[in-house]
């Protein structure tokens, strides 16, 4: 474990402890909103961690998988708004519910998975390339993909600004990266010592909580142009209480968004962005 004095983002070494749990505390930057996780795990610690990670049972597979149905159609769209089909990396990419989808829509993919069990599945089931380990160590050639995706990922990443510029690095000029993050600190701030019951940092695991404004800081940093967040598929200013409360999926979300009418969540819950590498006029 070790701690970091400065903000990821912004250099500030001012923080604000928001949350604790057990040994765990969560701490805002005060200047830029950056939410992270003090102390932080050794890369050691995180690896052992995610080996158990991922549900195994068939049964709790296929509930996943329905669960995540809406956000895999929702997040093909978007992809297919921008660009036709190409080379798609799924960073992160789990059973590869995601890679299943866009190589039925004519993509060539590929994932990069951490955990075994959902390198194996993917393999099995969809007969693609998962690769193992971390992107960074991987080396894949630059300008190589059409659109790169991190689907509840970048939470988890210790430092997430270089692994979104190894991102750009790979993506061609002008490819897509897509970043699915939960928005959880703003339900945490509203449910005050309740959230303590909810976990919704879902520690020691989330290492980082963006906002919108953070996640363009994260990508701006990482050279990236024509940045977007997204929900659900609709942008921010179009969306309305109802829709907000169909598309979230879990017991938490839905009892919050009752209890508040529909009007504590408008800020709290998975956002999308989608951003574009900067292409080059020469
Ligand atoms: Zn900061």
């Amino acid at each position: 474990m070790h701690h970091n004095n400065h903000c990821l983002l912004c250099g500030s070494s001012r923080f604000r402890l928001i949350h604790k749990r057990g040994q765990w505390t969560y701490l805002r930057c005060r200047r830029c909103g950056l939410v992270r996780l003090d102390p932080m795990p050794s890369p050691e610690e995180l690896r052992q961690s995610y080996h158990t990670y991922l549900p195994d049972s068939e049964n709790e597979v296929e509930k996943w998988e329905a669960m995540m149905r809406p956000v895999v159609v929702k997040s093909a769209r978007i992809i297919e708004a921008e660009s036709p089909p190409g080379r798609l990396l799924d960073i992160g990419s789990g059973y590869g519910f995601f890679l299943k989808e866009m190589k039925q829509r004519g993509w060539e993919v590929e994932g990069i998975e951490i955990s075994e069990t959902g390198r194996q599945y993917a393999k099995a089931k969809i007969g693609v390339n998962i690769h193992a380990g971390q992107l960074e160590s991987l080396s894949l050639p630059r300008d190589s993909f059409d659109a790169v995706t991190l689907f509840y990922v970048i939470e988890h990443l210790s430092d997430p600004l270089s692994t979104m510029k190894e991102v750009n690095r790979i993506l061609k000029p002008g490819g897509l990266a897509l970043v699915r993050w939960p928005h959880s600190t703003p339900i945490v701030r509203l449910t005050g010592p309740l959230s303590k019951r909810f976990d919704l940092y879902h520690s020691p695991y989330h290492l980082y909580d963006f906002s919108p404004l953070t996640m363009t800081m994260l990508l701006e940093g990482a050279h990236f142009e024509a940045i977007k967040t997204l929900v659900g598929g609709y942008t921010l200013p179009d969306i309305r209480i109802n829709r907000w409360c169909s598309i979230i999926t879990g017991i938490l979300a839905e009892r919050i968004c009752l209890m508040s009418r529909g009007r504590i969540l408008i800020p709290g819950v998975s956002k999308t962005t989608i951003a574009q590498k900067i292409e080059l006029t020469s």
